[in-house]
């Protein structure tokens, strides 16, 4: 009984007369056995990180990827910090980005003192146009970071290519990309690292958290100092060494082994959950196709090469304004849908820290008219059939 709490679902179901219907944008990911892992990690008296539980995640994600090494940490943002770390980003680097991103693909780099060098997207994927990168290729360029967006994965091949003829690291935003593969192999394992995001509006959470995936295994013990306040305690803990000592600067970038317990739960269940999202993202594309068809709105494009995750959905209006009132007229009907990122490279920051390479043709265009639907484990059919009757309404309205 004491885990009663847990049942309670944030969100209002089905309408019922006179009841107002609210389907959240997002409800974080619970399975049930979250609260039994963290109990277990309680009583294994092991709550600081890298702990049981941490070494499952690891594990497990070095299992379904193949990457060399993964290293669970505090988030996303912090997986990309340690990789800026590793490829020793520094002052007057460059990096190439998307601008149509979420904040923290630049943070990392610009943290480092580097300049974020943003190139314009794809208006299909919404990634960074491959064909575009090259030609914002300086002598000062030392990465590139491209973000797979939606899950749907970038030309990784032509990408990979260029940094290869122009010795770049790539470190892959593969935030959004955990379960999602690009000719058949997982994203987050191309380039040198790729980092996930485990944050609550992810397929699989933690609350806040990340994992960074090393490609090169030369890289391993410089991550884990680096993760580990610049000690070398990992090899500690192992038994490698008998005392650890500080070796470099580092910081802290490892999550508590309560949030890996959280996580583990989800991870076991990770083929079910992303079933779950896929059915409820290609009945949104069922219902939604004959809007598209009627050139109405446009509906999310996962190329041959790509296999998604469903971790959006999203569709296309004509523009801006009409994207306002379509929120407004869903909400009044009890659906909560938003729009995302706002282009890094108008922001204030990133007038500060970046520039914008070429024609900005579709990133403020495309991420204007963009509107994301609810879509989270455990959004059920009828609330998908009544969100896209509500658009329907809108469009015939
Ligand atoms: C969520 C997200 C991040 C940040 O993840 P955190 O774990 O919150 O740091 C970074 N990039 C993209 C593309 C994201 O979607």
């Amino acid at each position: 009984m004491e885990d009663m709490w847990y049942t309670f679902r944030p969100v209002i179901r089905f309408r019922r007369k006179g009841e107002k219907t609210m389907i959240n944008f997002n409800v974080p990911p619970f399975t049930g056995k979250e609260v039994e892992y963290m109990r277990e990690a309680i009583q294994n008296q092991k709550i600081c990180g890298d702990g049981p539980f941490t070494k499952k995640c690891s594990e497990w994600i070095e299992e379904q990827t193949g990457t060399a090494k993964c290293l669970l940490t505090t988030s996303c943002t912090h997986a990309t910090e340690l990789a800026a770390l590793l490829a020793q980003i520094k002052e007057g680097d460059e990096v190439i980005l998307p601008s149509y991103t979420f904040v923290s693909t630049a943070d990392a780099f610009v943290l480092r003192g580097a300049k974020a060098v943003f190139v314009d997207i794809r208006p299909d994927t919404m990634n960074i146009d491959e064909t575009l990168i090259e030609d914002a290729v300086t002598e000062r360029t030392r990465a590139i970071a491209p973000v797979h967006y939606a899950g749907v994965g970038c030309e990784m091949d032509v990408i990979m290519d260029i940094a290869r003829r122009h010795d770049l690291m790539v470190v892959e935003d593969a935030a959004q990309g955990i379960m999602a593969s690009y000719k058949g192999k997982p994203l987050g394992t191309f380039g040198e690292f790729g980092c996930f995001s485990f944050h609550e509006t992810k397929n699989f959470s933690m609350g806040e958290g990340g994992a960074l995936l090393i490609r090169d295994e030369n890289y391993i013990e410089a991550a884990e100092i680096f993760r580990e306040k610049g000690t070398d305690r990992s090899k500690y803990y192992r038994g490698q060494i008998d005392k650890y000592r500080w070796q470099d600067y580092g910081s802290s970038y490892l999550p508590s082994d309560l949030n890996a317990a959280y996580l583990y739960a989800q991870l076991e269940l990770a083929e079910e959950i992303t079933q779950a999202r896929m059915e409820r993202w290609q009945q949104y594309w069922e219902l939604l196709t004959p809007l598209q068809e009627e050139g109405r709105i446009e509906l999310p494009c996962v190329p041959e090469s790509c296999t998604h995750n469903a971790h959006m959905f999203y569709i296309k209006t004509k523009d801006m304004e009409e994207r306002t009132r379509l929120i407004d007229f869903l909400k009044e009907r009890g659906v909560h849908a938003v729009f995302h990122y706002v282009p890094l490279h108008s922001a204030p920051a990133g007038l500060k820290y970046g520039r914008f390479h070429g024609e900005d043709k579709y990133t403020t265009k495309e991420s204007d008219r963009l509107l994301r639907l609810p879509m989270y484990y455990k959004l059920t059919a009828d609330e998908v059939e009544y969100i896209t009757e509500q658009v329907k309404a809108f469009y015939e309205g």
